[in-house]
Formats: structure tokens, C-alpha cells, sequence
């Protein structure tokens, strides 16, 4: 008995301080961040720590048409660290698409009708090293006019120093992944390549603020009804109802972007435990 009582007193003063030191180590901004910090300095955001849903720190910065998010992930079969930066859009675009440089073959996951794109003998000036995938051939291809908009992409491989570059357009979110040379550690990969994500993130998001103007001027239809925030097209087609915020997306949209579409919706995939998780209309709605 007294050992028991001896061993419960060692218990109610050890686990405390315990506690703490996994918590000052762990849980808080140590050397490991600073490349976090130095993004968020570059960019003029604010990083968050703790954490979005998978354990990263989420460097937050304001964009002209929405809210821009960057943190460091490992993606499935994967080795190295991933950089992906993400704009959640004011307005939707109503398409989803993919840019990816080098090329790569389409993902198992993917928004309905995401289908590969060719380019023109007259656009192969650019991008001839990427492979691109749309939904919407034609709405890729009025982003793809912008001269100045292809020439960045085509160099943004190049500039963010990454082995791969992903370009994700889903809905009203753009996401555009970095893959980090195997080694590299997750700060290290948010301070190099992460300033060039976020300029060409700023640059897209500007491009498609004016799409979704556009759309809306024209009264496309497809941006009022029950359509998927992932694609902009109807939610008939294997639709999952996200837990968060109640809104319909397809199944491979929110495999696409691992999770929902929406900034406020606490399954957004670099939610953060301050956003507002009683989400139940979509911003889209309210326009
Ligand atoms: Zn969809
Ligand atoms: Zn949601």
C-alpha cells in the first residue's frame, strides 16, 4: 500500500514537468521551424504553430482573391518532403485541373471528367516538358493565353528548385505542390522552395479571380446550383458529403485534395485549430 501511495506521489510530480518538456520540445516553434518563420517573413504571413490535421506547421498569408495556406506534407509512396502552398479562392472558377512538370502519368484519384490535354502546335513554346490535365479544355486553355502566366510555369520548376511541380486547379482552391530532393529537411524545403510557390500562387490567383468575374458575368449557370467545389460540376457522380460543413464534393475531388474544398471547413486538409468549425453554407453561396 505505502509503495502504492510512494509510487502515485513520484507520478503527481513527475508527469507534469513531463508533459512540459514534450511540449516545449515537441509542440513548439523550435530550430526545426525556421524555415517556416522565414516564409512567412517573405511572404508577409503569419505562421501557425501547432499544426494543421497532419502534424505540420501552416504558414497563413493574405492573397487579392482569397486566403493563401502553405505547410510541409508527405504524400503517399513518397520519400521526401512535399511543399504545398494553396489558395482558398473568394469565388470559384467552376474547373479542375492539373499541371505537373515533369510530366506525369494522371492521378488515381480525380475529379470526374479530368481528362488529358494536348497542347496546340501554336502553344509548345511553353510547357513542353509538363503534362496537363482538365476537366475544362477550354478554361484551361483561356489561363493558358495569359503569355505571361505559361512563361511562369514553365520556369517555375526551375526557380523553386523542386524535383516536381504540381499545379492543382479544383473548384475554387489552387494548390501547388513542390517535391522536395529526398533529405531535404521540411523547414529547409519551406524556405527554398516555398517563395517561388507562393509568387506563382499569387500570380494564378489573380488569373483566376478574373475567370470566376468572368463566369459571373455571364451567368454561368454551373456556379449557382448543387455543383462540387472541387470541379464546378454537378454532384450526381459519387458524391461524398464532407462531416465538416455539409457540402457535397466527389469522392475524387476531395481525394485530390485530401480533403474539403472549403477555407473555414475543419476538414480542409491545413485546417487550423483556430478556423471556425461551424461552417454550414459555402462561401460560393453568398458570393
Ligand atoms: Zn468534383
Ligand atoms: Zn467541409
Amino acid at each position: 500500500m505505502l509503495w502504492l501511495g510512494l509510487a502515485a506521489l513520484v507520478a503527481f510530480f513527475a508527469v507534469p514537468p513531463m508533459v512540459a518538456l514534450v511540449e516545449s520540445t515537441v509542440l513548439r516553434p523550435g530550430p526545426r521551424h525556421v524555415g517556416f518563420w522565414a516564409l512567412a517573413r517573405v511572404v508577409a504571413g503569419t505562421c501557425h504553430v501547432p499544426w494543421g490535421r497532419r502534424g505540420s506547421p501552416v504558414v497563413r498569408f493574405p492573397l487579392p482573391q482569397g486566403e493563401g495556406r502553405a505547410r510541409a506534407v508527405r504524400l503517399p509512396g513518397e520519400s521526401g518532403w512535399v511543399v504545398e502552398v494553396r489558395a482558398y479562392q473568394t469565388h470559384p472558377f467552376g474547373f479542375a485541373a492539373r499541371i505537373s512538370t515533369p510530366s506525369r502519368p494522371p492521378t488515381r484519384w480525380r475529379a470526374p471528367g479530368l481528362d488529358v490535354v494536348e497542347l496546340f502546335p501554336s502553344e509548345t513554346e511553353h510547357l513542353q516538358a509538363a503534362s496537363l490535365e482538365s476537366t475544362d479544355e477550354s478554361l484551361l486553355r483561356w489561363l493558358l493565353r495569359h503569355a505571361e502566366t505559361r512563361k511562369r510555369l514553365d520556369a517555375l520548376h526551375a526557380e523553386a528548385g523542386a524535383e516536381q511541380v504540381e499545379v492543382m486547379f479544383a473548384g475554387q482552391v489552387i494548390a501547388l505542390r513542390g517535391h522536395a530532393p529526398d533529405g531535404w529537411k521540411a523547414g529547409e524545403a519551406m524556405e527554398h522552395i516555398g517563395p517561388a510557390l507562393v509568387e506563382m500562387l499569387r500570380a494564378l490567383s489573380a488569373d483566376l479571380g478574373e475567370l470566376a468575374l468572368a463566369l459571373r458575368n455571364v451567368g454561368d449557370a454551373a456556379l449557382a446550383g448543387a455543383v462540387c467545389p472541387g470541379c464546378g460540376a454537378g454532384t450526381g457522380v459519387d458524391p461524398w458529403a464532407c462531416p465538416g460543413c455539409g457540402r457535397l464534393m466527389h469522392r475524387g475531388c476531395r481525394e485530390m485534395l485530401d480533403g474539403c474544398a472549403e477555407a473555414r471547413c475543419r476538414q480542409a486538409a491545413d485546417a487550423l485549430p483556430t478556423v471556425d468549425p461551424g461552417v454550414t453554407r459555402a462561401p460560393a453561396a453568398r458570393s
